[in-house]
Order: C-alpha cells, then structure tokens, then sequence
C-alpha cells in the first residue's frame, strides 16, 4: 500500500529539517506554489514576492501582534530550486519550542507537515533528480566514512546515471529499429544490423557486469565488512579487540571538532568500516566459551567476509596449526593466519613461521605488528582497488535491475545465436531496456517509490 498519493503536489508542505534538541539555528522547509504567500502572511519584513531567487532576508516572524522569533528566510523560486518548486528555508533560533510555534502558525496558514523523503521525491517527480540521484540523497545523509560520501556524492551528481541512461539510450534506438523491420515483414529487410547488435550488447553486456562487480565493494563501503575473530579458547581473542578497539576509541576521541560516536565494534581503516560480528560471544566468560562448542563457531564464521584466526603460539604445534589450516580452507571465506604472542612463543615454533608469507605474527598483549595485521585485512578483500571516480553499486534495488539485465542480455545473445527472429530479439531488448529504467526511474510506481521515499527523514 503506498502512503503516497503523487497528485497531491498542489499542497505546500513544510517540515523542520534540523535535528531534533537544541542548536544554535533551526531550520524549517517550506516548498510548494504557495510556499511565499503562506510565508509572507506571518513574516513581517521585505515583500517576499518581489524578492529574487537565491537571497536572504531578516525580518520577524509574527502571531498576529506577538513577535515569535527573529529570523532569516532564503528565497528559492520555482524552478531554481530543490524541489523545482517555490522554496522557502526559515533560519530561527534553535529552540524546540520556538520551532514548534512558527510550525503550528505554518499550518494555519494553510501549509501541511512533509512525509519522510517528500522534498526529495517531489525533486524527483519534477525531473531535478532521476531515481539513483534521489536515493543517493539517503546515502549521503547516512555515509560515515569517507568512502561512503564520496560513491554516494558520485552517485547524487549523477555518475552512475549517466552509464545506465547512455546504455538504455542506445537500446531504445536499436528496439525501434527491430520494430521497424516488423514492419517491413514481408519484404525482408534488415534496418537493424545483427552485427552491431552483437556489439552493442557485448558492450552493454560488460559494463553491466562491472557493475554487478562493483556491489561487493559497494556493500563493503556502504555496510561495513562483516568480521570475524576466531581460534581456540585462551588463543588471545578478546585481547585482539580490545586492542584494536582502544586504538579506534584513542583515533576518534582524537579527531577534534568531530561528533561522530565511537562505535563499539566497529574499525575503521583507511575509510572501510569492518564490523566485528558476535562480539558478544568473545566477551563471555572463559568457560562459557568454551561451552559454545565447534558448531556455533563455524556458524558464526559462515557469516564473515573475513576471518581473523587466532593461534596461540605458546601452545600450539606446526601439527596442530596444519590441522585447523585444513578445516578453516574447506569453509572457503578469506582468513587471515594470525600467530598471537609472540612475545611467548617457542623460538623453534617463530623461526618457522616468520619466513611465511600467509602468517602474521602479533602480540595482542604488547600490540605488537597490529598495524601488519590490518595492512593484511584491507589487503585481503582486495578493498584497496576501490578507486574514487569509479562507478559503485551500493543499493540493493539497483543491483537487482542490473541483475535482471544481465540476464535478458543473455536472452538476446543466446537468441542471435539461434537466428531468433526480430520480434523475439525485440522482446528481450525491451526486458533490458525495462530493467535499466528501473535503476534511474524511467520505469517506476507509486509502491517503488513509496518505499523508497517513506526511509527518508522528514525534511530531506
Ligand atoms: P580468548 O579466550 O581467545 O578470548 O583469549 P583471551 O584474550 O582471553 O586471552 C587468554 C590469555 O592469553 C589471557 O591471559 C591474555 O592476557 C593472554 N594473552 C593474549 N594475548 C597475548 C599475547 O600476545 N602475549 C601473551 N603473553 N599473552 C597473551
């Protein structure tokens, strides 16, 4: 059920588009064709219909006689605006109350709350964003790290737009094309060329899987990389990330100015988040641990992108580390060899282990060679070939389209191997073309964009 009606963009809708509590400015939105009379009936200063786009004005804000609040307003007209339409952003002071006053006098006048996401969705239904834009809009509210922002800013500035409308563009060309020939039937006639179409969808076809590609790293920028630190009980687990999460806790209470929260269980390195999964589990008494048994921990393990396996080089033996190497290659997720205390290990057991390449060697009591471990982590997933500018996938929905598209381009391609005929080949080029629109909005409906739109906040 969608709790969009998309004919109602006749009202004015106003939300609060700072955070909730208290601030030095909070500002109140405004868009719609009455946005500056509703506007100017409570704002006593310059005549706001007179004013020009893009200027900003102090005056007061009025109930009746009473001056609520001092405010600035800046003036966007229609369409050099957000949401295309007449907006109005009211800069009071940030009081919750205050805020609340100049909303009830708002609505008075005739102005309706905003639904979560509506400022956006009415800039996508007036043609200032296509559907990817809009999303990335989300996007950049929620980043938290630097890679985050920059896709999500990419993706708002239209970057992965552009390649999904030039493709879809080029087929649409080569759908008429195949109409066309349908047309002509009888005379068998070829106006779209076999051959450029085998091109076109082999070209098509690949930057499409790039794309789908690109997902894994997306998820990763956008979700962080699911961690887990496994190995015997008493291996060192806990003291590992302790370690790593007293170096994230000093890196942010460092960083000055900042607000972000310190996550617990959470790292973050060179802008990828890792997310250390069941920590829970780690922090439990010893001997619960212990109770947890093998079969909780290979669950546990399954839901990793990356193991960290702990062994305990006090105790174990090449024998016994051979033997877990094997069990840990059968489960097939990236896991990287630790040897922990070092400080501790039999000298014998150290001379063999430190030549090899695939074991990293710490002490996480002393911290020592932390910083080997995690170069290791990002070196692992293959992270550090994101490279900034490339286009990203980090929405689900879009990777599904692309995931459908990839498919009909099989259809087409399987179907010019077989001679299908052009009405047939025309179908599958119209599939594609259908699932690219999904991405950017050619395609879409009120359902779509109700779910979209309603995980919004207010006021975006
Ligand atoms: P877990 O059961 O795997 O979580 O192991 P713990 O982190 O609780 O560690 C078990 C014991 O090993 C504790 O007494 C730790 O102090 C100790 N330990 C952990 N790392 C090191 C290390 O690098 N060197 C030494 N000498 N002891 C360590």
């Amino acid at each position: 059920m969608s709790h969009f009606s998309l004919t109602n963009n006749e009202d004015t809708i106003i939300a609060i588009a700072t955070p909730p509590g208290k601030g030095a400015i909070g500002i109140i939105r405004v868009s719609g064709k009455n946005a500056i009379s509703i506007v100017s009936s409570v704002f006593h200063g310059k005549d706001l219909s007179t004013v020009p786009s893009h200027t900003i004005h102090l005056g007061t804000i009025r109930d009746e006689e009473k001056i609520v609040d001092e405010v600035l307003v800046t003036v966007f007209k229609s369409p050099h605006s957000y949401t295309s339409e007449d907006v109005i952003e009211i800069s009071c002071h940030g009081s919750g109350f205050i805020l609340s006053q100049v909303m009830q006098l708002l609505l008075s006048k005739g102005a309706r709350l905003a639904k979560a996401g509506e400022f956006t969705l009415r800039a996508f239904l007036n043609g200032k964003l296509d559907l990817a834009q809009a999303e990335a809009v989300a996007d950049i509210v929620a980043s938290d790290n630097e890679n985050a922002r920059q896709v999500a800013i990419n993706q708002m500035r239209g970057g992965f737009s552009t390649e999904i409308k030039t493709m879809r563009e080029k087929l649409v060309e080569y759908a008429s094309l195949l109409e066309l020939e349908l047309d002509f039937s009888e005379e068998d006639v070829e106006f779209a060329s076999r051959n450029k179409l085998k091109d076109l969808i082999g070209e098509i076809k690949s930057m499409v899987d790039k794309l789908i590609e690109s997902f894994m790293v997306g998820n990763v920028i956008k979700n962080g990389v699911p961690t887990v630190i496994a190995g015997k009980p008493n291996s060192g687990k806990s003291t590992l990330m302790n370690a790593l999460l007293n170096e994230e806790k000093a890196i942010v209470s460092e960083e000055e100015g900042t607000t972000r929260d310190f996550i617990e269980d959470e790292i973050h390195i060179d802008g990828i988040t890792y997310r250390f999964i069941d920590t829970a589990g780690i922090r439990e008494a010893r001997d619960k641990i212990e109770q947890m048994g093998i079969e909780r921990t290979r669950k546990k393990m399954k839901e990793a992108s990356v193991i960290i396996y702990m062994f305990d080089l006090k105790n174990e033996t090449m024998e016994s580390i051979g033997h877990q190497v094997e069990e840990l290659d059968q489960l097939g997720i990236p896991y990287i060899k630790t040897g922990n205390k070092t400080d501790k290990a039999s000298p014998a057991l150290l001379k063999i282990l430190e030549p090899r390449k695939d074991f990293i060697l710490i002490s996480a009591l002393k911290k020592n060679n932390l910083e080997g471990l995690k170069k290791h982590l990002k070196e692992i997933l293959d992270i550090g070939r994101i490279t900034i500018g490339d286009t990203v996938v980090t929405n689900a929905r879009h990777y599904e389209s692309l995931y459908h598209a990839r498919q009909s381009l099989g259809d087409i391609m399987s179907g010019m191997e077989k001679n299908a005929t052009g009405d047939l080949l025309a179908e599958d080029v119209r599939q594609t073309i259908y699932y690219l629109g999904e991405i950017t909005g050619e395609i879409t409906n009120d359902d779509l964009l109700a779910s979209i739109f309603s995980k919004f906040c207010i006021g975006k």
